[in-house]
């Protein structure tokens, strides 16, 4: 088995895949009011497509993938694409997603070959759900949770972008939820990447902590995953509660990843504007292709407030 090293020597092993840039929320974080243009159709990798990109990388080294969007439950095919991704034998398939469509689909993606999944979810107010995703979604959403946990994805993560002044007063409701039910709660540092991206919103994990320290004890924890998370737990809990922090300290010396997003370009950085086309290549020119985006990947990533140029929003890259 080869190893992919990027020019520091990290070694990329992991594969974030966006299946497309629609979306059936609108959360004001990752994407302005009216949405963003959606590609055409001709525009988006087809799933064959995606699928030889996977299993060149694995020839290189990667081992493991997440599927992505903007929402991916809202592509038609997304099961058969798992299961033929599972095929592959990667080490690893997950999904992130927003779980408005997932109660329907849980069963179905499961038996495809889905792991894991991470579902974003900020609030657990119908009223504060509207606000901030701009959709009266909250109830299917809980529902697909329900559905996750039901059919034996694990782990469930929910992934919970604190924002100040508006979903703060929640965080105690959060650190509740995992200890009465198995997940694990991931409190996500607000990104200046697309949407409304107000510093004045920004609370650092080391913040968050600090506010459930004064009322709990964090005992050291583990959850399964690739990413950068770190993990506590409450006494007793059935779930864990994770921290990532990637604005106030971020994890870029370890970064095990490389993007893909829908109209086929690598792309080496979350929030860095390089990206690199893979469309209609042989095995060898994508082989090359892989090759160049490790040698673009930056040391670290220059997310700030002051300074917003990012060329996509986080629906159009992936989170
Ligand atoms: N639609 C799916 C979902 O929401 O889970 C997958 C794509 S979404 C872009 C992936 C992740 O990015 C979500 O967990 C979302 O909360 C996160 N995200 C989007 N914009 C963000 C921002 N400005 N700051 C922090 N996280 C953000
Ligand atoms: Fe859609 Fe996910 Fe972005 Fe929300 S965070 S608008 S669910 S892509």
């Amino acid at each position: 088995m080869q190893n992919l090293n990027d020019q520091l020597g990290r070694e990329i092993d992991y594969l974030r895949i966006s299946i497309t840039d629609r979306c059936n929320l609108r959360c004001r974080y990752c994407m302005p009011a009216e949405g963003v243009e959606s590609k055409n159709h001709q525009e988006i990798l087809s799933y064959e497509e995606i699928l030889k990109i996977v299993e060149t990388g694995m020839e290189m080294g990667i081992k493991k993938v997440r599927i992505t969007g903007g929402e991916p439950l809202v592509r038609l095919g997304v099961e058969d694409f798992i299961s033929h991704l599972k095929k592959l034998e990667l080490e690893d398939i997950s999904m992130t997603s927003n779980a408005v469509l997932l109660a329907g689909k849980a069963k179905k993606l499961k038996e495809a070959g889905l792991q894991r999944i991470n579902i974003s979810l900020d609030t657990l107010d119908p009223e504060k759900f509207k606000e901030i995703s701009r959709r009266d979604n909250l109830t299917e959403v809980l529902k697909g949770i329900s559905a996750a946990l039901n059919v034996g994805l694990d782990p469930v993560k929910l992934n919970v972008v604190i924002m100040k002044g508006i979903n703060d007063d929640e965080l105690f409701d959060f650190v509740e939820l995992s200890r009465r039910k198995k997940l694990s709660v991931r409190f996500i540092e607000y990104m200046p990447l697309g949407g409304e991206a107000e510093a004045e919103k920004f609370i650092s994990s080391s913040e968050i902590k600090h506010l459930i320290r004064a009322r709990f004890d964090l005992l050291p924890a583990v959850s399964i995953g690739n990413g950068p998370a770190n993990y506590f737990k409450l006494q007793g809990a059935e779930g864990t509660i994770g921290f990532i922090s990637a604005m106030s300290e971020h994890f870029c010396s370890s970064c095990n990843r490389l993007r893909l997003t829908a109209d086929g370009k690598f792309k080496p950085c979350l929030a860095a504007n390089q990206e690199i086309k893979i469309t209609g290549m042989s095995k060898k020119d994508i082989k090359t292709a892989y090759k160049k985006a490790l040698k673009l990947k930056p040391v670290c990533h220059n997310l700030n407030f002051e300074n917003q140029n990012y060329s996509r929003n986080m629906s159009q890259i992936g989170g």
